[in-house]
């Protein structure tokens, strides 16, 4: 496929295996006279990203591998409301501790950068954050421009929920190369992968799925906008719509309840029913094979809300007849976070496209992305 010589290709592979991007898989029997060529893998800790996400009272971090398997990670609480230049801190202190947890050979392959995962919006051009709900000290605040003088390391922003797209095109690059990424908690995100690459739009906004409007004259939204998605089937709606009947508005104690309550489960099924809707439309504007939900908080009540999503939209999006879409829980686990935003710095370093598919538009555009070399 590259046009190089047996002897030559020997060449690269015995540089990669010192460096131990790959390794061997042993020989590979063939008919006829002759050495048996030596099969090769890329090997998973040959290359190691860090990644940080900043929730409104934690901050997780993880070392993951090539496979977006967390190598070391830990999650730090932090009081609500902290100035942020004391988060920042934290990151830089959770940072170091992680770094030295990595043990040999896989520490040398740590790659020199950093991702962050934030609330958005981001601006595309400062990185500064703009009007981050629940983040209130942060407002136009660049979050690179906190570090302290000594740090180096170069850092990549994204907002949480692309990040967290693009982590989970990073661990099933093999299954969808198109699909449609949706956190689901206390707000609602979105991010959209087309052919491996994620679309931010102009402004970095794109994919709000939480602004999406599902209720006509609906409830009032924190945008302005009345009916949005956020507004009516988010972990916040759902509290106030069980406060307003009475049912107190605790969240954990609410899913708890579900299932002896039922309008409590009434409201639940709601934000399923009007969840389907908003990722129908969605489905139906970028044609994507599959839809991806995830977040802490719909673990806890996908029993309600997935069902909607699976009846509704595998069974109505135009393409169905053509192709059907997979409707799934995210594969990133408690770790979802910070693995997203490792995935920023594999994204930033390495080509995402699948290495075995020659094709001339691919390679052309590799051209113009930072490669590891
Ligand atoms: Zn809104």
């Amino acid at each position: 496929m590259t046009g190089l010589s047996g002897q030559s290709v020997s060449v690269i592979i015995g540089r990669l295996l010192e460096q131990g991007l790959v390794e061997e898989t042993g020989a590979e029997p063939r008919p006829g006279v002759g050495r048996h060529p030596i099969g090769v893998k890329i090997r998973s800790g040959g290359a190691l990203a860090f990644g940080c996400n900043l929730e409104r009272d934690r901050i997780d971090g993880a070392w993951i591998d090539l496979s977006g398997t967390p190598v070391v990670n830990e999650s730090v609480p932090f009081p609500q409301g902290e100035e942020p230049q004391r988060t920042i801190q934290r990151v830089e202190y959770l940072f170091a501790r992680l770094s030295k947890a990595v043990s040999p050979p896989d520490d040398a392959g740590k790659l020199p950068a950093i991702g962050l995962g934030l609330p958005g919006p981001i601006d595309p051009v400062s990185q500064a954050l703009v009007n981050p709900p629940n983040f209130p000290h942060w407002e136009g605040v660049d979050p690179r421009m906190l570090f302290s003088e000594s740090w180096t390391t170069p850092i990549f922003c994204e907002n949480s929920a692309t990040a967290a797209a693009l982590g989970e095109a990073w661990q099933s690059r093999t299954e969808f190369s198109n699909f449609l990424y949706c956190h689901w908690g206390v707000g609602i995100g979105g991010g959209l992968v087309i052919d491996l690459e994620t679309y931010r739009g102009t402004s970095g906004n794109a994919l709000e799925l939480g602004h999406v409007p599902v209720v006509v004259d609906g409830a009032q939204c924190g945008c302005g906008a009345r009916g949005c998605l956020e507004a009516e089937a988010s972990v916040a709606a759902i509290c106030r719509q069980a406060s307003e009947l009475g049912l107190g508005d605790d969240f954990d104690l609410l899913v708890a309840l579900a299932p002896s309550e039922p309008r409590i489960a009434e409201i639940l099924s709601r934000a399923g029913r009007l969840l389907a809707q908003a990722l129908l439309g969605a489905v139906n504007l970028f044609d994507v094979d599959a839809v991806v939900i995830g977040g802490h908080h719909f673990q806890q009540v996908a029993d309600w809300l997935l069902p909607p999503v699976e009846a509704v939209v595998p069974e109505l999006a135009m393409r169905h007849n053509v192709r059907p879409v997979t409707v799934r829980h995210s594969m990133l686990g408690e770790a979802a976070g910070a693995v997203g935003a490792a995935s920023v710095v594999f994204d930033k370093l390495l080509p995402t496209s699948p290495p075995f598919v020659p094709s001339p538009t691919r390679a052309r555009a590799s051209h113009h992305r930072d490669t590891l070399g």
